[in-house]
């Protein structure tokens, strides 16, 4: 497993926008685009997209898609804290390492 420091949040986290005009949105992240520093997050950034038709697709018209955005303008969002915080790393009892909540320690990863 590759380990990628530019993209601090990963597939699943909840997290909430910062900064730009989804600020104060929050959602879960559909996907980590770790090359470019982008993250796709449910319901942020909404695009509208001409679909064209495939072999794939039957029907063509125009979808919603979320575009991804710069990770900067994410933040990991603790539901304990109810805001946006930072991950720190903490050591559980059986010497596995998670990342938790810097504020309130609330463990992150399940
Ligand atoms: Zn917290």
């Amino acid at each position: 497993m590759s380990h990628d420091n530019r993209v601090h949040v990963r597939k699943g986290d909840m997290v909430a926008i910062i900064s730009g005009k989804n600020k104060g949105h929050k959602g879960r992240v559909l996907r980590v685009i770790p090359d470019k520093s982008r993250v796709v997050v449910e319901g942020a950034n909404v695009v509208k997209k001409h679909q064209r038709r495939t072999p794939k697709v039957m029907q063509s018209g125009i979808i919603e898609k979320e575009a991804p955005l710069a990770s900067a303008n994410v933040m990991l969002f603790c539901s304990k804290c109810d805001r946006a915080t930072r991950a720190g790393t903490r050591q559980l009892e059986n010497g596995r390492s998670v990342r938790a909540c810097k504020k309130c320690g609330e463990v992150i990863d399940r």
